[in-house]
């Protein structure tokens, strides 16, 4: 079996990033892990750096490929702005945090994805809103409409679909090099989860991975999807206006929860997707309510509705609300979520009705302008 110093004695012949130094010695090989035969090797590179690297990146990825035992090799650059650096372009302020990480420049690009009808976002301003469990939750209720559906998670900094929908093997590849999504409850799901292990902090050390994600994007075999749905990262920074602008998306669902708080950040979410002219589909409110399990009574334990007023305030859709709900959270953990799990569960339902809603919008022709909305 081949070792990591086979990977680096094939690497030799590669030049890096400044075209002249191989690229074991370059200092920009930012992690290698070898599962079962496949190689995933990541690349750091400037942004300056990250436009003119592709041929670098493919080079790599052929030596790989060429020693003796070696299934398949998925190469990717990862590139980190300076924390000095102006952004590429103003992104609404507050979000998580994840403000200071750029894209690599031109490392991406924004037609959409061949054989890939429509690419759909599921977005939020800010993490732990129930993002995750809606992306699965709105795949599999669009699968059981009976479109072809994929699930893209991108959210690198804490892939959850993998957990979402108990999959903990990895993906094939095919003779190409192309990996391929897992399917599972009707839904070809791709997640950086199956690729890097748990504790590969390495290879995302706070990184912008925007020609990474380009790759789970456009180096999968999807094959022909009706939808892809994109599990975004939380938060409103570079890196989720980057992904809006470049992944030539349909059409953005914003998630939050009824409190105050959620809803500024909502609201940071759609200023964002209008600023990209990304059609919003509507905000959805996830723990909207609070339905006991025991007496199946309805609690507004926040102040109920708050996303349906903000929805109509700012003049897009209203997708919903789902009921915070243990049995959502442990169907979610067991792997196996609600709308797999009983599609005819109450807490099902308005999975199911957003799962209809996203069709219809989908299939509406897209609007001319996106409403302005300036948020202080
Ligand atoms: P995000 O993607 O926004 O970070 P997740 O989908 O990972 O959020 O959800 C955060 C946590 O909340 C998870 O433990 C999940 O199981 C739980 N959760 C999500 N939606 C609900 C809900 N409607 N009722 C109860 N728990 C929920």
């Amino acid at each position: 079996m081949f070792t990591n110093d086979d990977i680096l004695a094939a690497l030799a012949k590669v030049p890096g990033p400044d075209g002249r130094t191989p690229l074991p010695q370059s200092g920009a090989i930012s992690g290698i892990s070898i599962r079962e035969g496949k190689v995933f090797l990541s690349i750091a590179v400037t942004p300056e750096q990250a436009p003119h690297c592709q041929p670098m990146r493919q080079a790599a990825e052929t030596a790989v490929k060429a020693i003796s035992g070696v299934k398949g090799a998925v190469v990717v650059l990862t590139s980190e702005r300076a924390p000095d650096s102006a952004p590429q372009q103003a992104a609404p302020k507050g979000g998580n945090g994840q403000g200071a990480h750029g894209a690599p420049h031109g490392a991406t690009h924004g037609a959409g994805v061949e054989g890939i009808k429509k690419i759909v976002a599921v977005a939020s301003g800010k993490g732990g809103v129930g993002k995750s469990t809606t992306s699965a939750n709105l795949a599999i209720g669009l699968a059981r409409l009976g479109m072809k559906v994929g699930l893209l998670d991108a959210d690198l900094f804490g892939p959850s679909q993998p957990r979402l929908f108990g999959i903990s093997g990895r993906p094939d590849m095919e003779e190409g090099g192309a990996l391929k999504p897992i399917e599972k409850f009707g839904v070809k799901v791709m997640s950086i989860g199956f690729l890097v292990p748990d504790d590969a902090a390495i290879v995302w050390r706070g990184p912008m991975v925007m020609s990474a994600l380009t790759q789970l994007l456009r180096d999968v075999a999807w094959g022909e999807l009706d939808v892809l749905v994109v599990d975004m990262p939380p938060g409103t920074g570079d890196t989720q206006l980057t992904m809006a602008q470049n992944v030539g998306l349909a059409g953005a669902v914003i998630v939050s929860t009824p409190q105050d708080l959620a809803l500024i950040d909502a609201r940071r979410g759609i200023a964002m997707f209008n600023q990209v002219h990304v059609p919003i589909y509507g905000l959805f409110e996830n723990m909207s309510y609070f339905l006991c399990p025991h007496c199946g009574e309805r609690t507004d334990i926040f102040a109920h509705g708050g996303a349906r007023a903000e929805a109509e305030k700012m003049g897009v859709p209203f997708l919903g609300e789902a009921p915070l709900d243990a049995s959502v959270r442990e169907t979610s953990d067991a792997g196996l979520p609600v709308v797999a799990k009983d599609p005819d569960a109450p807490q099902a339902k308005p999975y199911l009705v957003l799962a209809e809603k996203v069709r219809d919008a989908m299939n509406q022709a897209p609007a001319k302008k996106a409403p302005r909305i300036a948020v202080e």
